[in-house]
């Protein structure tokens, strides 16, 4: 049966938040989900996620652009900006409020146990001297199993790793869980390729899209990019942006810790990309951690 173009072609992103410069876990991340977009003849989005004000660095936005515009990652269709989606982000949680699958919520965080998982204390209603701060989804015990086109077969169960979680935030802010599923539903990706430090939020994001009635997108979640002592590489805590580094190292190094290592005689930038376009195999890339192209001591 042939289903119209528009509903059937591979459409996958790139979603930084303008929390700093890119790094070089940054640059695997836009490459990998750029490489397996155009093996798959598709589309590529870059999508700023800047709802988060208060940890936004102003100018960020613009040299992440630049950078990935530097290394030949340039998206296909307009760059998307997620604080101009607002209405939507509304309307989906009005949505979710008004058919019960969402609810008001008065805790603060001192209120949750030390686990953090939410043990329900407003699910069935505010109770008496609390005031409405968040809004949560209610879950209930199903357990979401998937399978990562990296990481293999995954089940999760968020009533056991967060319990009735957050998607509006006390500040008033839309929480990344809900903006990330309705901005990827409405961007119609069909294909999520990221770190595999949000592999964990996967199985709250499928759940939401179940919530919403909206199709969900595979998922295939890259290696984390570590430090030397093992910690994930983030922009907000400073790791050395890739802006500073000489960019054909960093692209053969990104491509090295994705799995695939171009002819030593292809010096250019644009050679090294190309023929990573041509040469990309998912199956290559490994699961695990890696902590290449990490300096130590950086
Ligand atoms: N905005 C998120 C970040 O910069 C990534 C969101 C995603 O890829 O789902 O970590």
């Amino acid at each position: 049966m042939n289903q119209p173009t528009s509903l059937s072609r591979y459409r996958g992103r790139f979603a930084p938040s303008p929390t700093g410069e890119l790094h070089f876990g940054s640059l695997v991340a836009a490459l990998g989900s750029f490489l397996q977009a155009r093996a798959r003849e598709g589309c590529w989005l870059v999508r700023i996620e800047d709802i988060d004000p208060p940890r936004e660095v102003p100018g960020a936005a613009g040299s992440q652009l630049k950078t990935l515009a530097e290394f030949g990652l340039v998206p296909d269709e307009p760059v998307l900006y997620q604080s101009r989606f607002g209405t939507r982000h509304a309307q989906a949680l009005q949505q979710l409020l008004a058919n019960g699958k969402a609810f008001l919520c008065g805790c603060s965080r001192r209120d949750l146990p030390a686990d953090g998982i939410y043990p329900g204390t407003c699910r069935d209603g505010l109770p008496p001297g609390k005031k409405a701060r968040s809004v949560r989804l209610r879950v209930n015990g199903q357990t979401i199993d998937f399978v990562d086109g990296i990481q293999g077969s995954q089940s999760q169960r968020p009533a056991s790793q967060t319990g009735d979680f957050v998607i509006r935030r006390a500040d008033g802010l839309i929480a990344y869980q809900l903006a990330v599923v309705v901005d990827d539903a409405a961007a119609a990706i069909t294909e999520v390729v990221r770190g595999a430090d949000l592999l964990d939020s996967t199985g709250r994001q499928l759940y939401l899209y179940r919530c919403l009635n909206r199709p969900a997108p595979d998922h295939v979640h890259l290696p984390m990019i570590v430090d030397a002592d093992g910690n994930k590489l983030s922009k907000s805590s400073g790791a050395d942006p890739i802006q500073r580094q000489d960019h054909k190292t960093a692209l053969r190094l990104a491509l090295r810790a994705l799995g695939h290592e171009p002819p030593a005689g292809l010096t250019s930038l644009s050679s090294q990309l190309a023929w990573a376009c041509q040469n990309w195999q998912l199956d290559k890339v490994p699961a695990g951690p890696c902590a290449i192209g990490v300096q130590p001591g950086r």
